[in-house]
């Protein structure tokens, strides 16, 4: 199994003293051990074996009741202040704010889990999406390689996926995304919303720079890929202005990226304190505005979202990009299998599972940021 390298006896070295066994004080199932590898400087990592690999979630678009997500970590050591999956972290008795960022559980078998899943008679194939809740290229994966296993199970079950990530690390995996793109659809989003590198290092401090994102795109697209970008979420006064759209567009289409969505900022419970937290710090003057505009709850009037998405859609068609089709469920963009009735057919000729695609050369762990 792949996980077996990774099993406590392989890496004892780096666990930590108390934190090594199922009695943790931890509220995590499953969890094998804690580690603190010094590679990874300043993050805990808490290896847990999972029981199940897909989550289903409702609403699913495309005239599918209902959409499917995979998430391999939980924590994020992208670390956004605004990150709206904060709150999830509050399950596992860790809060929401420093620990979100540092704490990160890995599902060591979710390949294997998954493979599981996938070969019940009963999976519909269905598009599964990943990079909704946390994201899959952060830094963990450089150690553990969770994707690689995830992307074959799904190709070699017929199953379409997406991936919505700001990690440059998904660059590694464009040659297996490539190997498996001619047997089921493969979308691919990057999440790119801040161009002023002063404000994005202040607010993504843990995640590749805009640079370095963009240049993934190119790689994308060299690729033979059409990847989307997220400008989720644009910032009143501080990224939604005509300057910084403009920048922006005129940049995600010198990448070579042809659509592009946004959304406005969302502050939710356990998201609010941190995020005023951070705007008091670093950019008190803005306070009263935020606090007057989400003084209502986590979003902006309907006048403001009304103003930012004429503003948007203007600049977005100056620059000659579209808005993608987004999957209500799951947040990301509609999967081509869903695209249209050419494209329903062909997905349900694809009740014969396709030649399992070869297992690829195994990457070097190596983290890129
Ligand atoms: S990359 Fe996504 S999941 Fe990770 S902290 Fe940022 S918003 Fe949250």
């Amino acid at each position: 199994m792949r996980w077996s390298s990774q099993k406590p006896t392989a890496l004892a070295a780096d666990a930590l003293p108390g934190f090594d066994s199922p009695d943790s004080a931890l509220a995590l199932s499953g969890l094998v051990r804690t580690v603190r590898p010094p590679e990874f400087a300043g993050l805990t990592f808490h290896e847990v074996l999972a029981k199940s690999a897909l989550n289903r979630v409702p609403g699913g678009g495309g005239g599918l009741p209902f959409g499917w997500t995979i998430n391999p970590y939980r924590g994020c050591s992208h670390a956004c202040v605004y990150c709206f999956a904060r709150p999830t972290h509050e399950y596992l008795d860790l809060d929401a704010g420093r620990d979100f960022d540092a704490q990160v559980v890995v599902k060591l078998n979710v390949a294997e889990v998954l493979a599981r899943e996938l070969a019940r008679p009963s999976w519909q194939r269905d598009p599964v999406a990943l990079g909704t809740n946390t994201d899959p290229y952060q830094r963990a994966e450089g150690r553990y390689a969770l994707m690689p296993g995830i992307i074959e199970a799904l190709a070699a079950s017929g199953t379409p996926l997406s991936i919505l990530t700001k990690g440059t690390l998904l660059r590694r995996d464009l040659p297996l995304l490539q190997s498996v793109a001619p047997s089921v659809p493969v979308d691919l989003s990057m999440s790119i919303a801040i161009y002023d590198h002063e404000l994005q290092q202040s607010i993504e401090p843990g995640t590749p720079s805009t640079d370095a994102r963009l240049a993934t795109i190119r790689a994308a697209v060299d690729a033979g890929f059409t990847p989307s970008v997220f400008l989720m979420p644009l910032l009143p006064d501080l990224t939604d202005t005509r300057a910084h759209l403009d920048e922006a567009f005129a940049r995600i289409r010198e990448a070579g990226a042809r659509s592009a969505v946004h959304s406005s900022l969302r502050l939710g419970p356990g998201v609010r304190e941190w995020f005023f937290a951070w705007l008091e710090r670093e950019h008190p003057d803005r306070v009263e505005r935020y606090r007057a505009l989400y003084s209502d709850g986590p979003h902006p009037p309907k006048a403001y979202r009304a103003w930012l998405a004429a503003r948007v859609d203007e600049v977005r068609r100056a620059h000659g990009l579209r808005a993608p089709a987004l999957d209500t469920a799951t947040g990301t963009v509609r999967s081509t299998a869903l695209a249209g009735p050419r494209q329903r057919a062909a997905a349900s000729r694809r009740a014969v599972p396709p030649t399992p695609v070869a297992a690829p050369v195994r990457p070097v762990a190596a983290t890129l940021f």
